[in-house]
């Protein structure tokens, strides 16, 4: 996610320079992605690894 091309709507500026409190609010926002900060990728890849050890589990347990 970009915020390069975002123009503020209070000082027409880009987004990116923060030339105004809503600029660096919109700026922080966009490089804040989810609760807790952590983007989408980093989820999958987490949401992945407790599948695989689950089934590694399964596989122990079961003999
Ligand atoms: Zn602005």
């Amino acid at each position: 996610m970009s915020c390069e091309h975002l123009v503020c709507a209070q000082c027409a500026g880009p987004v990116v320079e923060g030339r105004c409190p809503s600029c660096r609010a919109g700026k922080a926002k966009l490089h804040h992605q989810g609760p807790g900060g952590l983007s989408p990728a980093v989820v999958v890849v987490i949401l992945l690894a407790l599948f695989f050890f689950s089934l590694a589990l399964q596989h122990l347990v079961g003999g």
